[in-house]
């Protein structure tokens, strides 16, 4: 694809324009915190990438060309329609995701966050992240997208083996991760986060866990875990379907999830979430807003988002999602200010159940606090205190629930989802209970 450099121009509207945010900060921001109705994090989705990967099924375009300026005039458009319409006067933090963000030129994230500090109020110290790809970020790229805002990167780097980044698909070796993750730790230092990958075909734990230990040699606070997800559609699908290569083994991806996080432990990491890892504090805020069920704009082709728009009359969330094709979207961005495809009204059972089911992927958990937020009527205690099946759970020590609130214990975070399918029934049926008259999700 064409990718616009990052001419000598670009750099310097970009740097202008961070340098205003941070003098307008200096110069005073709003004194009183927002209310959580008025505050929220935001995210850009760039939808373009080099190149596919033989297991991604995420809403991107490989394109012979994109048109930047365009693509650009939109996103600022779109930005600034859904922060009117949802009345947020304070953004915590954006992330510029995708697709590769750092396909992108560092014009467009300045011209993104230019928008939002002129539409709202966003802290000179709000987390901005752009999720990087070692091939398309050399250091003069990145040291140009700190220029532009951005100060803290999410590197793709998923493997330290060059014969699985090939079976990935990935256009980077491992040196060029390495060489970007260096680079990136000198830029960036304490807000660098690395993704690896685990449980691919044919993988093995000993060989998986010397990549992480290498990585653990050479990463900055940040670490996330994903798991491989066979996904209908991918090369890889097709090359595992046709027996050219063995299925995945979700055992042994378990028993490497099981000691990568030991590995992490031990090395001064805070498992904080089901697959990010953190020390010295460097957790997301961003993706804490979603665990956390905090509101947020998704801005872009495909994007989600999920907050209660202003001037309707109500008070509910909405679960919002983008038209998808970028250039339908950029079609809609045009002619209405938005490209909205899709508004859902969330019940406020569906809260709960995202409340739920999001804040058990955190260490905290749900607090007594956190739920009654969004559930007044119905107490932690209420739904799961009485209950026979959570009772058993409880025992074989696999959740907590106390003074503090809900939790998974250490043994319970990594079967969460099998958690889930015993909590989220015992919630439905106490709402039930509790508010007979009203429709499910009412
Ligand atoms: S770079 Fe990311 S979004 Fe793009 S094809 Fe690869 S996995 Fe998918």
């Amino acid at each position: 694809m064409a990718v616009p450099g990052a001419r000598a121009r670009g750099w310097a509207a970009a740097a202008r324009a961070a340098q205003r945010r941070r003098r307008e900060e200096r110069t005073g921001g709003p004194a009183r915190p927002e209310p959580a109705s008025r505050r929220a994090a935001l995210y850009v989705h760039w939808p373009y990438c080099e190149k596919r990967c033989s297991y991604c099924n995420f809403n991107k375009y490989i394109p012979r060309g994109v048109e930047e300026a365009a693509m650009r005039k939109c996103l600022v458009t779109e930005a600034q329609t859904l922060l009117r319409l949802s009345g947020v006067r304070r953004v915590e933090s954006v992330f510029f995701g995708g697709g590769t963000p750092s396909l992108a030129s560092p014009h467009t994230v300045a011209a993104v966050l230019e928008a939002v500090a002129q539409a709202t109020y966003l802290p000179a110290d709000s987390e901005v992240t752009l999720e990087a790809n070692p091939t398309s970020a050399p250091g003069s790229r990145l040291a140009a997208f700190g220029a532009a805002g951005v100060n803290r990167l999410s590197i793709g780097l998923q493997s330290l083996d060059d014969a699985e980044l090939r079976l990935l698909g990935r256009t980077h070796s491992a040196g060029d991760a390495l060489r970007t993750l260096a680079a990136a730790r000198r830029l960036f230092p304490g807000r660098v986060s690395v993704d690896l990958m685990l449980g691919l075909p044919a993988q093995h734990v000993g060989p998986w866990l010397g990549q992480l230990q290498e990585l653990l040699r050479r990463c900055d606070d940040h670490v996330s875990l994903y798991q491989l997800s066979l996904e209908r559609g991918t090369a890889l699908f097709a090359q595992v379907q046709q027996g050219a290569l063995p299925a995945p083994d979700p055992e042994l991806a378990a028993e490497m999830y099981q000691a990568g996080r030991e590995a992490l432990r031990e090395a001064g990491f805070r498992q904080y979430e089901v697959s990010n890892f953190a020390r010295n504090g460097a957790l997301s805020t961003h993706n804490w807003t979603y665990w956390q069920c905090g509101q947020y704009l998704g801005v872009g082709p495909g994007a989600h988002g999920r907050f209660v728009p202003q001037g309707a009359g109500s008070n509910t969330r909405e679960a919002r999602i983008q038209t998808l094709e970028p250039d339908n979207w950029m079609k809609e961005v045009m002619l209405f200010g938005h490209g909205t495809r899709k508004r859902t009204p969330m019940g406020r059972l569906e809260m709960l159940e995202e409340v739920l089911a999001m804040g058990l992927r955190t260490d905290v958990g749900i607090t007594h606090q956190h739920w009654q937020r969004f559930g007044p009527q119905l107490t932690l205690w209420d739904v799961f205190g009485t209950s026979k099946e959570v009772k058993e759970l409880l025992e074989r020590g696999l959740l907590l629930l106390d003074h503090r609130g809900l939790r998974c214990s250490w043994e319970g975070l990594p079967v969460l989802d099998s958690l889930l399918l015993t909590l989220l029934p015992q919630l439905q049926e106490a709402w039930q209970q509790r508010t007979p008259s009203l429709v499910p999700g009412g």
